[in-house]
């Protein structure tokens, strides 16, 4: 069965910057569980796995507009230190939990002040380009409930 919309796909990935530098590597725990074609992973890692099938193994360079976006220097901000959610108290390179209108929004902290702080709310890996070697192991249609849900179930996916 080939990846395609409303396919969940089980795979290990390694991720590293342009260097090759390991950021992420997901051979240390459970494989990633996809319902693929739900906009549940960035573009470039989509386009990438759609029309693979299971034992496959390859590499995909991701830009900043198919990944993480480009890094924006407005999106740095300062906010009342209240806002911030996660820790009692706060130092530079701390990541935080801010609520916006979009929802829960994870922020680095540039610098610490005593009622405003401010943090970079830009995706840690904004701006950068980055390479995924991707190796699939199962490939199989998606539940109903699933679908419904727009998330996969079970090992590596949602587990309710
Ligand atoms: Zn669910």
């Amino acid at each position: 069965m080939k990846v395609t919309k409303d396919t969940v796909v089980k795979f290990h990935y390694v991720l590293k910057t342009a260097e090759g530098d390991v950021i992420e590597d997901s051979s240390k725990s459970d494989p990633i569980a996809l319902l693929f074609g739900h906009k549940n992973m960035i573009q470039g890692v989509e386009d990438a796995l759609e029309g693979k099938e299971a034992g496959e193994e390859f590499s995909v360079t991701v830009n900043p507009e198919n990944g993480y976006g480009e890094y924006l220097e407005e999106a740095i901000q300062r906010i009342p230190a209240k806002h911030l959610q996660g820790a009692k108290t706060w130092k530079p390179g701390m990541v935080g939990v801010v609520n916006t209108e979009q929802g829960q929004r994870q922020v680095t902290v540039l610098k610490v002040g005593k009622f405003m702080i401010t943090v970079d709310t830009n995706h840690p890996l904004a701006g950068q380009v980055l390479n995924f070697d991707i190796n699939i192991l199962e490939v199989r249609a998606a539940e109903e409930e699933e679908i419904s849900h727009g998330h996969a179930h079970g090992v590596g996916g949602h587990q309710h």
